[in-house]
């Protein structure tokens, strides 16, 4: 059976996703898109694909079985809601919606539908780097999970585009989804501290460090640089009590040559996640055909929007800022429900050795 997907927003990711699914996966077929760029959407529409006005029209069509929202962000909520109406699967790019009270708003309108509809874009969580990282956690022989180290590094941004809010409403997001993942916890405060500023941002904050406290104590460290031109560098180590486990560093071709070694990072997140990206419409792909969705929820969604929230209110503050979630409905259940919010790092279970100072 061929699913038959409709592709709302045609720009950067929107196009990627498009070859995604036309020249990677199989079993799938991209039978509409729509942009708010007409010409756009026309440009890079699959031969046969039939072009949309507008994106409600697209989602109501009886010809789209399934639907990729790749629009910016405040279009989300809208074109969310119209498809949980519809009752048809929907892979939405992240963020989910840009407001804690849109978040809700989905939240309950699938709640009311009754079956999971919305997978977010979290791509790093079909990672096969991070998957292994977190089997290693899962297995417990680390002992638990204290600190994570977690770095973003982008090698530049688009000027005037990219704002001092969007490290931390538009990238942000991944590490805290990630962090949320790995350690099987919910975040329960922010603290943002701003460093010398790179002359290469201009206006930019940038870079920043966000610290994000978890329910069980432990602490996430989370570097995002947005203007580091080497390229787009992507780490992650988790300090465990017995031992520590990270991503391996991701050269993508080492060079040799007069002037020494010099090992090559990817250039972008599409070079670096090109595999997670493709997993991620398998198994989205897979679940809609059953006219559901498993992979990252509503739920997950709505604790990253929280989390940008509190980053807003502690880069103005300089406090530590709570996040407050609602209760999980059981629709998203679970993981772990925690309420703590604490200043210090989780300590460790070991004792200390007799003598040891
Ligand atoms: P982009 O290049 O600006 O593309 C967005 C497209 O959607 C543009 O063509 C835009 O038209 C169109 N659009 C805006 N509002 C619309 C609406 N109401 N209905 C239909 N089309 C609409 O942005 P992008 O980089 O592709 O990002 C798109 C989304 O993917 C964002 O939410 C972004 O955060 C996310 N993203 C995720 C990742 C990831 O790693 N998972 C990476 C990149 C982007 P105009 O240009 O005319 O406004």
């Amino acid at each position: 059976m061929t699913l038959r997907v409709g592709v709302i927003g045609t720009g950067m990711i929107g196009q990627d996703h498009i070859r995604r699914l036309t020249q990677v996966l199989s079993a799938v077929e991209v039978v509409a898109v729509s942009d708010i760029d007409g010409a756009r959407a026309a440009a890079v529409a699959p031969e046969g694909a039939e072009i949309f006005a507008t994106a409600g029209d697209l989602i109501r069509s009886e010809t789209v079985e399934a639907v990729v929202i790749c629009s910016w962000g405040p279009a989300h909520e809208e074109q969310l809601l119209d498809c949980i109406a519809a009752g048809k699967p929907v892979f939405c790019e992240k963020p989910l919606v840009t407001t804690a009270a849109a978040a809700l708003r989905v939240m309950e309108a699938e709640v009311a539908f009754g079956r999971r509809l919305v997978q977010v874009g979290f791509m790093r969580r079909f990672d096969a780097d991070y998957r292994r990282l977190k089997a290693t956690l899962d297995a417990g022989i680390l002992g638990a999970p204290l600190m994570f180290h977690s770095t973003h590094r982008n090698a530049a941004v688009p000027e005037g585009l990219y704002t001092s809010e969007m490290p931390l409403n538009d990238t942000l997001v991944h590490d805290a989804d990630i962090s949320r993942w790995l350690l099987k916890d919910e975040v329960t405060g922010v603290e943002v501290r701003v460093p010398r500023r790179s002359r290469r941002g201009n206006d930019l904050r940038d870079p920043v460090m966000v610290l994000l406290h978890m329910g069980s104590g432990a602490l996430v460290d989370v570097e995002i640089s947005v203007n580091i031109t080497y390229g787009y560098d992507i780490r992650g180590e988790v300090s465990c009590e017995e031992g520590t486990a990270s991503l391996p560093l991701r050269p993508a071709t080492v060079i040799r040559d007069i002037h020494g070694v010099r090992h090559m990072v990817p250039a972008d997140w599409r070079e670096r996640f090109i595999e997670a990206y493709d997993q991620e419409f398998r198994e989205w792909t897979a679940a809609a055909g059953q006219g559901t969705a498993t992979g990252p929820s509503t739920w997950d969604g709505y604790a990253a929007t929280l989390v940008a929230d509190a980053a807003l209110r502690a880069v103005e503050t300089g406090a530590l800022e709570p996040v407050r979630m609602c209760e999980r409905p059981s629709l998203y259940a679970g993981g772990r429900t925690v309420t703590n919010v604490s200043g210090a790092p989780r300590q460790s279970k070991r004792q200390r050795p007799e003598g040891f100072k």
